[in-house]
């Protein structure tokens, strides 16, 4: 088969976004996908909100509000809804346990905010309790609450299938890849379903399941599973489309949806490896949860429970770029517990690489060296 330009490895987010701008690039690509069971697109809550991700690390929240910055036009281009809306968040603390933790993410956001243009409209913002409640009316007691206009939802499904509608030249196979050939010094293809399929260049965009494939290219590539598991809970009659997220800074997050629908998530369970299951413990932390945050919501009727596993990396930081010492092979993954806000705008960062046009942003501080740096196992040429 082939021979391709490109072969993107994993068809979530990650790699349907790589695909996306590689085609829209004019590169003969194809998508293999093996579908695992446990795929984090498919369970993931779908916040977008850059500016109250916890990271102190600036390179990493450059990358972020790059990301956000870039999602009302990327979703506008797709040719399907994906659900994406503003609906704005609320950061919350709900007792007095979690007042200082939620004075560190304020102040955080805050001093991230004061770099913006002060003329902008939207700012964040400290509100009172009794706001807070009207914005979202489930809520039960809140001590203090921070509210962010500008963070948006999108539905990780929707949005996978609107990129892939919308990439009509792009060849997808439903198999698993079984290894990366690699010829020297440089990629030549994949082996899938007993073919070789040639390619120019390889994207690895495997989620959780990417390590074994730093093994065949010679890297560390140290991703790893991290389970989530999220429920769906319905309030008849609630206006809920109108509703912002919650997150208090120390507990689970409610992310509410047009349809009386409101999602409750997430558990972090790296220690589930690649068992994808929903267990009773998991949906007995979240229901526990859902009515301590906010309970209004112990009426509400049981919808689904969703499961995913998150590809970890270990300074929590996504894997981008190309894999040093070998050419044509390249990295989209490790997007840990915020993968659909970066997948869209990393996603167009590595295909431009792969292209030969030069990223938007370095993407050096993310690249799969700093592993092998850590633990002085760099490759000679790397
Ligand atoms: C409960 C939960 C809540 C979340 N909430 C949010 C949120 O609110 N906001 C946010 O930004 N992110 C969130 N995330 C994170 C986000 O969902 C993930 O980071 C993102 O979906 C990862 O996308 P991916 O494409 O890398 O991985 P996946 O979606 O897991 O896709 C990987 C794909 O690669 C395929 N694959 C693997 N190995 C092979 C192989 N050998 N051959 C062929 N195919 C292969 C798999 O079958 C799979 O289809 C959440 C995740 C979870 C689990």
């Amino acid at each position: 088969m082939g021979p391709y330009d490109v072969i993107v490895v994993g068809g979530g987010l990650a790699g349907l976004s790589v695909a996306h701008r590689l085609v829209g690039g004019g590169a003969s690509t194809l998508l293999v996908d093996q579908g695992h069971v446990g795929r984090a697109t498919d369970a993931g809550a779908g916040i977008l909100s850059p500016e109250t991700t916890w990271n102190p690390d600036e390179s990493w929240f450059r990358l972020v509000q790059a990301c956000g910055d870039f999602y009302p036009n990327f979703v506008e281009g797709l040719t399907e809804d994906t659900g994406w809306a503003r609906c704005g968040l609320l950061a919350l603390a709900l007792a007095d346990w979690d007042v200082d933790a939620w004075e560190t993410t304020a102040e955080l956001a805050l001093t991230r905010q004061g770099r913006r243009p002060a003329a902008e409209p939207d700012r964040l913002r400290e509100i009172d309790a009794d706001d807070a409640r009207a914005r979202f009316p489930p809520l039960g007691p809140v001590t203090r609450a921070l509210w962010h206009p500008t963070a948006a939802r999108v539905d990780g499904r929707r949005l996978a299938a609107a990129v892939l509608a919308s990439a009509p030249a792009l060849d997808v196979l439903r198999q698993p890849v079984d290894e990366v050939l690699v010829d020297g010094s440089r990629v030549t293809g994949v082996r899938a379903a007993n073919e070789t399929i040639s390619g120019g260049a390889v994207v690895i965009a495997g989620g959780a399941w990417s390590a074994s494939f730093g093994r065949q290219l010679g890297v560390d590539l140290p991703v790893t599973p991290r389970r989530g598991q999220i429920v769906h809970l319905r309030l008849p009659g609630s206006d809920t489309g109108s509703w912002p997220i919650v997150q208090p800074v120390l507990g689970f997050y409610l992310v509410p949806w047009p349809d009386g629908r409101v999602a409750v998530g997430a558990t972090v369970e790296p220690e589930a490896a690649f068992d994808a299951r929903v267990t009773a413990d998991g949906l007995h932390q979240l229901l526990r949860e859902a009515a301590r945050v906010a309970p209004g919501l112990r009426d509400a009727g049981f919808i689904e429970a969703r499961v995913g596993l998150r590809p970890g990396s270990p300074d929590d930081q996504p894997v981008l770029g190309p894999v040093p010492g070998v050419a044509g092979a390249h990295l989209a993954t490790g997007y840990g517990a915020d993968g659909l806000l970066l997948s869209p705008y990393c996603g167009a960062l590595v295909a431009d690489g792969v292209l030969g046009r030069v990223p938007a942003m370095d993407l050096a501080p993310f690249g799969v060296g700093r592993f092998a740096a850590a633990t002085g196992t760099l490759r000679p040429d790397g």
